[in-house]
Order: structure tokens, then sequence, then C-alpha cells
């Protein structure tokens, strides 16, 4: 299988970037936050504190996580139930990066990200995917943004959805957010030795996906002889 591994900080354009170069060379995106996002948000549900390191690890033994894709679009299945709609707001974000620490939640997700890629040509993004998970793929990006850009874009996208938000906090939260993913004793988020580092706070998306393409388009013209 050919696999691309996308990590990077929130905010910094992966999700919206692996999917458009997912359909330009053929590969399926895949969105391994989102699995996290499932987990957390049936942690909230049951009204579980995120430092209840014992009743998370209980409340996620028995969750079913899958994807299934619509329309190309992939879709978060949690026991059966489409939670696509329910898994992207700042609470259920918050929550995700606190419960992203627990091993019992990362071994049970890794196991099933390593199978659909081994099933699969995917591009893969998260915060683990080139150090971890897919430790062999061939092409490793980690895509990165300066703090306040990143703040910026999620701001307009919330906006959009017409929730109400201040740019302020929200820059507060993603700092946060990168603390606790960067520093937390298993699979922090960094850059694996042989990513490329792309900075996109001053470049646009598609020369970002241009770039990103070009690196898988070499790589494989290298791998074949
Ligand atoms: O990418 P997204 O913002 O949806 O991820 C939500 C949270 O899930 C991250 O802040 C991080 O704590 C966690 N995550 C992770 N490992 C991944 C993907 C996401 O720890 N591979």
């Amino acid at each position: 299988m050919f696999n691309v591994a996308i990590d990077g900080p929130a905010g910094a354009g992966k999700s919206t970037i692996a999917k458009m170069v997912a359909k330009k060379m053929n590969l399926i995106y895949v969105d391994t936050g989102s699995m996290y996002r499932a987990m957390a948000l049936s942690c909230i549900r049951k009204g579980i504190n995120p430092q209840e390191h014992v009743k998370v690890a209980e409340e996620i033994k028995d969750l079913i996580i899958s994807l299934e894709y619509e329309n190309g679009m992939q879709q978060v299945i949690l026991n059966g139930e489409n939670v696509n709609s329910y898994i992207r707001t700042e609470e259920v974000g918050n929550m995700t990066s606190a419960i992203a620490t627990y091993k019992e939640v990362r071994d049970k997700l890794v196991a099933i990200q390593r199978q659909i890629a081994e099933e699969k040509d995917v591009i893969m993004d998260g915060r683990d995917i080139g150090t971890c998970v897919l430790k062999d793929a061939p092409v490793k990006i980690y895509l990165t943004a300066d703090a306040r850009t990143r703040a910026q874009r999620r701001y307009k996208e919330l906006v959009q959805k017409g929730e109400q938000c201040d740019i302020d906090i929200i820059e507060k939260d993603i700092k946060d957010r990168d603390y606790r993913d960067m520093h937390r004793e298993i699979s922090p988020l960094k850059k694996a030795e042989d990513a490329v580092v792309i900075d996109s706070s001053n470049m646009t998306i598609e020369e970002v996906v241009d770039n990103i393409s070009d690196i898988i388009e070499k790589k494989k013209e290298k791998m074949k002889g």
C-alpha cells in the first residue's frame, strides 16, 4: 500500500489539504482526529470528567468505532450511530485532547487506523501518524502555521457555521491544545525525523496541495525504479 502521513497542530489546515490531495492523487482520506472525537463525545454524553482515567478507559473499552464514506466524505460511526455532526464543537475538541493522553484510548484507535492503512492507499491526518501509526509511510508531511493564523482560520469556520465565538479565546484554546498534544507522555505531537515541514501561514491552500502532490509524485517515481 502507498500511505501518506500528515501531522501537525490544530487548525494548520490538515483536513482541508488532505481531502484535496486525496482527490487529486486518488487516495482515501482518513481523519484520525474524528475517531478520537467520537470517543470524547461518548464520554461527554455519559457525564464523565476527562480527569477520570479509569472511567474513561472503562467507557471506551467496548465502543465500536468505524469509518464509512458517503459521496467520498468520511463519516464516523460510533456504535452504529453516525456522529459526524456532533464532533466538531470546541467542547468536544477540548475533551478530546484530554482523553487522547490515555494509553487505552490510543492503543484502541491506532490498531484500527493501522488496519485501514493495510487495506487501502490512504492519506491519514493526525498527530502521531508519521511517528507512530504509520512509521514506514513513504511520504510524511508536518503541516504547521503560526497560532494566530490558525485561530483566525478556526474563527472563520465557526462564524460560517453561525456559532458565536471570540478569537482570543479560540487562540488560547488552540495554544492549550497544542501544549497538551506536544507534552503528553504517549505519542506526543512532533515532527517525524523523515517528515517534510510545510508552514502554511503565508501559503494558499492550492500552493500547499500542489507542494504535497509533487512530493507524492516524486516519491512514487523513485519507488518505481
Ligand atoms: O485533528 P483534530 O483537531 O480533530 O483532533 C482532535 C484532538 O484529537 C487533538 O487535539 C489530539 O488531542 C487528538 N488526536 C490525537 N492523535 C491523532 C489525532 C487526534 O491525539 N492522531
